[in-house]
């Protein structure tokens, strides 16, 4: 690990790195923060995590002066979490001379929660990490789902500002009763320890009579209040419950909500919140080529009663586009025009159609001229992006299973649940070689299938966009020794395993 002071010294070290995974933090680092380390770790080839208490996002009169600095434990603690660099720098290396230009989030993602009683923070926090995502250009920003406003707007701030940076957000990490780890707890005093635990229990409260069907706001957030009453010492600041990508307050979920407090016990502020979801979940199938994955998610989408997104389907269909509009397929920027202008569309009529700018193609894009075209159009960066933002839209509503080389990944980062699905080589070579036996297709041996595979594992691990990486919160599956079926039990037995999707099913589907 390269602990870097200087923004010079930060872009050397990245002049040869890909694929970096980004945490920036105020340091005081906790498992908390271990969590976002180590799930960039297992999803990127270089982690760089930043350490910064960041002047601009604290209001006057709060703790900027007294936020604890403990930069040798936290540069012990990344160096154990795998990071490769720790970029450390002072206030006036990072901001130059004030007054510096400033990025403002939208006004319509700052009048609820934190940010009417922080003022100015979320700009100071968008500014920076503007800074350092221009600085270090990573592929994926992990951020925690306990600072959910700063994620909303961290969010929205990439979307407007084209930084092409994925963003993973990493569930909250707890102690054990409950309350949400943090740098600020070093704050409380032994007596307030245990009443801190309070925040939490009130939100499990709510969270437990939404899984008993409560939708309505003002339920939920009394539920909180009166759970929060019992500790006299707890001064709330606000309970809220907001739909998470806008900010906006709700009546009542429909899909989905955030429900989120603030408070304050002596001179610390505490917050935290809970997601309450009914959409029905993403299932996320990603693995090695060969694994099996579309036949398995089609079955597990069957089985569990969801709708299979045919992804395959939304890059023919753009690769149809493409053919028809007499573009090269070798032309980038005409590909990318194509890609982006022609509207795709999946519909379930019960059985999947494909439309290409209103016209169904559904027989059309399974011709040999289409799957001949398909990978390289497939390839190319920017109808990757045009279809990440297709498959999002199908994803809102949740209720599909889903499979590709980037889904849980990339895709569908918050995927209620993950699957990676692999087999050894030498497992993917055999299948692959029955197959073509059973196709009539003879005169290959095992051991060149297995050589070919090899390759294209090699080549998607190291391909520069959508990678094949194994989120790290994915439930791996070896297929080795199983049969489809055999797969196929085993994923709807983590399902099971999994009491809230159950529930939300039967009350559901
Ligand atoms: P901070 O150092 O407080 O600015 O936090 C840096 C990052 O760590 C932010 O993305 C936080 O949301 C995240 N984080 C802080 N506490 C936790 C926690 N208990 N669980 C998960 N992520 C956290």
């Amino acid at each position: 690990m390269r602990l870097i002071h200087t923004l010079a010294g930060l872009q050397t070290a990245l002049a040869d790195r890909e694929a970096v995974g980004f945490v920036p933090t105020m340091g005081a680092l906790h498992p908390g923060h271990g969590a976002l380390i180590r799930a960039a770790r297992q999803e990127h080839r270089t982690v760089v995590v930043s350490i910064f208490v960041n002047p601009l996002q604290f209001a006057p009169g709060e703790d900027f002066a007294q936020y604890p600095r403990t930069l040798e434990a936290d540069e012990a603690l990344c160096a154990s979490w795998g990071v490769d660099i720790l970029f450390a720098p002072t206030v006036p290396e990072l901001l130059g001379s004030a007054p510096l230009t400033q990025v403002v989030p939208p006004v319509t993602l700052t009048q609820n929660l934190c940010a009417p009683h922080r003022p100015g923070h979320f700009t100071g926090v968008a500014t920076i990490v503007t800074l350092l995502l221009q600085m270090i250009r990573p592929h994926t920003l992990y951020l925690g789902q306990k600072d959910a406003q700063q994620v909303a707007i961290l969010q929205r701030v990439i979307q407007d500002l084209r930084l092409g940076v994925q963003v993973r957000v990493v569930p909250t990490v707890r102690e054990a009763d409950g309350l949400a780890l943090s740098s600020r707890n070093r704050y409380l005093n032994p007596a307030q320890r245990p009443q801190a635990g309070r925040i939490y229990q009130g939100l499990h409260r709510a969270e437990t009579l939404f899984q008993q069907g409560e939708r309505q706001a003002g339920v939920l957030v009394e539920a909180v209040a009166q759970e929060l009453a019992q500790e006299s010492a707890l001064k709330i600041q606000y309970i809220e419950l907001i739909h998470p990508p806008t900010l906006q307050p709700l009546t009542r979920i429909e899909t989905e909500g955030l429900l989120a407090v603030a408070v304050f016990l002596g001179d610390v502020r505490l917050i935290d919140n809970v997601l309450l979801k009914s959409r029905l979940p993403v299932v996320a199938i990603d693995g090695p080529a060969g694994a099996g994955k579309s036949t398995v998610s089609r079955l597990v989408a069957q089985r569990l009663g969801l709708t299979y997104l045919d992804t395959g389907a939304l890059y023919r269909a753009v690769t149809w586009a493409v053919l028809r509009s007499g573009v090269p397929l070798a032309d980038a920027v005409g590909v990318a025009e194509v890609a982006a202008s022609t509207p795709v569309e999946l519909r379930w009529q019960p059985d999947l159609r494909v439309f290409v700018a209103g016209e169904d193609c559904t027989d059309i894009i399974r011709t040999p001229e289409v799957t001949q075209a398909v990978s390289q159009v497939a390839a190319q960066p920017a109808v990757r992006q045009v279809l990440l933002y297709i498959q999002r839209q199908y994803g809102q509503r949740g209720g599909i299973v889903v499979e590709g080389r980037d889904i849980g990944t990339t895709v569908f980062p918050t995927a209620e649940l993950k699957i990676f699905l692999t087999a050894s080589v030498q497992e993917r070579a055999q299948r692959r070689w029955q197959e073509l036996q059973q196709q009539g297709i003879t005169g290959l041996d095992v051991a060149a299938i297995a050589q070919a595979i090899q390759k294209r594992d090699a080549q998607d691990s190291q391909r520069q966009v959508s990678p094949l990486r194994q989120a790290a919160d994915a439930v791996v599956i070896d297929s080795d020794g199983l049969d489809v079926a055999g797969v196929v039990a085993q994923i709807v037995a983590v399902w099971q395993t999994r009491s809230q999707f159950q529930s939300q099913s039967a009350a559901q589907l």
